[in-house]
């Protein structure tokens, strides 16, 4: 079995931390000395097993246990939930899996409901990361990146002081047909969702956070992550033109591997398009650009999951959202134009009797 590494969107209420929480997960990965380190995607950042391992230390001891270990993490580099609600095709989902952020002081606000409505709608798993615990008053700051030695050295009083918030949270989401619990407390990851207590801007917990993640989609994502006979298809994020490259598009690569001499199929405004695109770039590594403008590399494939940019003048009109399909003979191209032009006929349908 191959599996790809799971696809993590980060959600919440604004203001709530998740920009915080994505640098802070980049740049530990940056500051990672050994082998990897993070490669920057396009609209997203791979961290490798090798980071996580390091900086999870003996936590990740049990997850190399599994027999198919995800090779790292693909975080999209863009929070919140719109991602999700531009998706053209219904049911899908760019992300494998979410990180809700919520903060720790304020509980639950109304994006956090209406980013947990989404997840619901798209049978998104996700863990909630419960920030700003430095925040908490009276938190005694530590030099721990683990939020469960963290809480040992907080005086009784904070740590019931965090034990509440927690359970307002468990509260809440109980409310809304959830199971969930501290992720410490957590008997089974399947049926309860893990609350991880962080604070973005120290880092502690974020090991934590991790590595629930990692078990989360080795264990129960197999399926999804599971590569062998698996059509190659992409989410277009963004289309945009390029100084030097006209018109382009950002796409996540969700499944397969797309070469240069491939076709795309992908749906417009107003019907099908099918082209050979021009390049498929990937940012080009700091100690390559001779010049601010000169970002991308040219790259003859990509493989899943991966975050990368299509050039191509033939993208006009294309919708952020539309799955991208990837064919390589005329039978495919037949095949997928007669899927999009269905998906389309069936979004009218529903449109019209909405
Ligand atoms: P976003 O709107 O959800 O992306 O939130 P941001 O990441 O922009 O954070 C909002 C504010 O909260 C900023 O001023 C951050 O510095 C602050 N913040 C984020 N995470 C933490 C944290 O863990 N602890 C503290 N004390 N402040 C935080």
């Amino acid at each position: 079995m191959h599996i790809r590494q799971p696809i993590v969107a980060v959600l919440g209420h604004v203001d709530s931390g998740k920009t915080s929480l994505l640098d802070r997960i980049r740049g530990t990965g940056v500051q990672g000395r050994e082998a990897g380190g993070i490669t920057q995607h396009i609209g997203a950042s791979f961290l490798p097993t090798e980071t996580i391992k390091e900086m999870c230390g003996p936590l990740y001891k049990k997850l190399e246990q599994s027999e198919n270990k995800v090779p790292g993490l693909l975080v999209i580099d863009t929070p919140g939930h719109e991602v999700f609600t531009n998706l053209r095709s219904r049911g899908g989902s760019a992300a494998d899996i979410a990180i809700l952020v919520v903060d720790v002081n304020r509980g639950f606000q109304p994006q956090t409901n209406e980013s947990l409505k989404i997840l619901q709608s798209r049978k998104v798993p996700f863990v909630v990361a419960l920030n700003k615990c430095d925040q908490i008053s009276g938190w005694r700051k530590s030099e721990t990146k683990f939020i469960s030695q963290a809480i040992k050295e907080q005086d009784a009083s904070i740590q019931a002081d965090l034990d509440q918030k927690v359970y307002d949270v468990v509260g809440t989401l109980s409310i809304l047909g959830y199971k969930s619990e501290a992720f410490y407390r957590v008997e089974d990851f399947k049926s309860e969702i893990a609350i991880v207590p962080i604070s973005a801007r120290s880092g502690v917990g974020i090991p934590e956070l991790l590595s629930v993640l990692v078990g989360l989609t080795q264990q129960y994502l197999q399926k999804r992550l599971n590569q062998d006979e698996k059509e190659p298809r992409g989410i277009i994020l963004e289309v945009k033109d390029e100084v030097g490259l006209g018109q382009t598009a950002n796409v996540i690569l969700i499944d397969g591997i797309i070469k240069k001499e491939n076709s795309i199929v992908v749906a417009k405004r107003d019907g099908v398009i099918v082209t050979k695109p021009k390049a498929l770039l990937l940012p080009k590594p700091l100690d390559e650009m001779r010049d601010p403008r000169d970002k991308f590399k040219p790259v003859p494939q990509v493989e899943a999951a991966a975050g990368f940019k299509i050039a191509s003048p033939d993208l006009e009109g294309v919708l952020p959202g539309s799955t991208l399909y990837v064919a390589s003979n005329d039978e495919e191209i037949a095949k997928y134009t007669e899927l999009i032009e269905s998906e389309m006929k069936s979004v009218f349908v529903d449109t019209e009797t909405n």
